[in-house]
């Protein structure tokens, strides 16, 4: 029987439809799972495309049915079953064999695993998927990380299974070990940002305005077919319309206000972090997010603090407001983009990966959970300057900020008078506040550590002293 091009484990959610997109295309695939009953029902689910797909019920079987040098997807559970996995596989493979991880790792145990693999003459690709469901099986945007040499053997199947931007697929080699899962984290994390400062915008509408869920369907609706349009929006404004067939309600006010989360959004904040790269606006989701979870205290302390009055409410321009608020979305994805980005440039010098800009906003355009038009815009200013320090300081983005931030100040204002939490949409504003400003406030904190520590501090005319007179000649001139 003809071999197949690649190899899949992992017959889940996720592995099930990259399986089915991969044959599809056109590609020969091996599968196996760890329970063979999934492989069955997986077998009888593939209709047509089961005639390019072999199922294999043991893992010899699995990797002699595959053309070596073999790529092999490993599609499963996160964290230590990838690690199991690896090693029941590691004796039966051969020198330049592939295995991939393509589930959500950390960037870090992706560094490890692909070191662990140097001297065995086997490679290993942490590759980023992102689409969820729906993308695996039609189309998702993919990260790749590990050497040139082992993308060359898995560009043809990952480039007719990725999304397609304008003919363009969603899907390159970003860098060598652990840059794939890497850039897949940062883009979870700015999914975070995004998601917050979407139900930011929608709490202002519902609580602020006292709209309905089907009205704030119809605002969305009318953002997604200008500047915003985006699949977020696009699946807000959906949200928003669902019924829940119980009650008959809007299914969105059924919902209990807790959100959850798996730990990219955290790893995104953390790897900041450690960089010293502020990514106010995931940390800001990632908090809000971990409060929502406090729902008790949230009810209690509703109870004994109460809601501020509601500010300037009765007096708003209504449509005023909404231009404002859409306006203020778009500065709010533009801080959460360019910290998002300024962290995988740090990133990119700091593990030496020459992380590619312009790339990687071409290939989040389709597929994946934050494609939409304005990574079409991101990726244009990229190329022009893929250097450039800052996404807001190109020529389009700093025209943009300069356009939007009075309405994201006007909303944030409105915001706060009226008590609804805006942390993701403020954050960006501090930021941008902050960024620009070229004499800021640290020389004060400067002053403070070198009065308590002795930390020392740079002076503004250059002079070699450098400590405060703290102990004496306070306050003399
Ligand atoms: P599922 O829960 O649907 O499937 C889990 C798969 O892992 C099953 O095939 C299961 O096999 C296998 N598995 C679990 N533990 C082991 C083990 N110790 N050894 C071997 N196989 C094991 O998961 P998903 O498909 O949703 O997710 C898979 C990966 O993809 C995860 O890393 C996830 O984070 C990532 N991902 C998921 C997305 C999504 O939207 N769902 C999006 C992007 C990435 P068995 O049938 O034997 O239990």
């Amino acid at each position: 029987m003809e071999q197949a091009e690649i190899g899949l484990i992992g017959l889940g959610v996720m592995g099930a439809n990259l399986s089915l997109n991969i044959a599809e295309k056109g590609n020969r695939i091996a599968v196996f799972n760890r329970t063979y009953a999934a492989t069955e029902q997986f077998m009888k689910d593939a209709g047509e495309l089961a005639d390019r797909i072999i199922p294999c019920k043991t893992i010899e079987e699995f990797v002699a049915a595959i053309r070596p040098p073999r790529p092999i997807i490993i599609m499963i559970k996160a964290g230590d079953p990838v690690d199991q996995q690896m090693e029941l596989l590691k004796p039966h493979l051969e020198k330049n064999d592939i295995m991939i991880d393509a589930g959500n790792a950390n960037f870090r145990d992706t560094i490890r695993r692909f070191d662990s693999l140097k001297d065995s003459g086997l490679t290993f690709i942490g590759m980023g998927v992102s689409g969820g469901e729906e993308g695996a099986r039609h189309g998702p945007s993919i990260m790749v990380g590990g050497t040139e040499e082992s993308w060359k053997r898995v560009e043809p199947v990952l480039t007719s299974i990725a999304a397609k931007f304008n003919g363009e697929p969603c899907v390159d080699w970003l860098g060598n070990d652990g840059a794939g899962h890497f850039v897949k984290t940062i883009h979870n994390g700015i999914e975070y940002a995004d998601m917050q400062m979407i139900a930011e915008i929608y709490g202002i509408l519902r609580d602020g305005l006292n709209m309905s869920a089907v009205e704030i369907a119809d605002v969305f609706a009318k953002w997604n077919k200008g500047r915003l349009n985006s699949y977020l929006i696009e699946i807000t404004e959906k949200v928003l319309r669902a019924k829940d067939p119980i009650s008959g309600r809007p299914m969105v006010d059924m919902i209990v206000d807790k959100a959850g989360q798996k730990g990219t959004g955290k790893w995104s904040a953390i790897e900041a972090q450690n960089m010293g790269v502020p990514a106010t606006g995931i940390e800001a989701a990632v908090a809000a997010r971990s409060l929502s979870s406090f729902k008790d205290q949230r009810e209690a302390a509703e109870k004994i603090l109460g809601l501020p009055a509601s500010g300037d409410h009765g007096n708003v321009d209504r449509d005023k407001l909404i231009d404002d608020l859409e306006q203020a979305l778009l500065a709010g994805k533009i801080g959460a983009y360019a910290q998002g980005f300024a962290v995988m440039a740090e990133a990119s010098k700091e593990f030496g990966w020459s992380l590619p800009m312009p790339t990687i906003a071409k290939i989040w355009r389709a597929g994946c959970i934050i494609r939409s038009q304005f990574l079409d815009e991101i990726t244009s200013a990229f190329t022009k300057d893929p250097d450039v320090a800052n996404l807001i300081v190109t020529p389009a983005f700093a025209d943009m900020v300069k356009d939007t931030d009075g309405a994201l100040r006007r909303v944030i204002s409105f915001a706060a008078l009226g008590g609804m939490p805006v942390p993701a949409l403020a954050s960006a504003l501090g930021y941008f506040d902050a960024y620009r400003r070229g004499r800021g406030t640290a020389n004060l904190i400067q002053a403070q550590r070198d009065f308590f520590g002795a930390h020392g501090f740079d002076r503004t005319d250059g002079a070699d002293k450098h400590h405060g007179p703290w102990g004496s000649g306070l306050a003399d001139f």
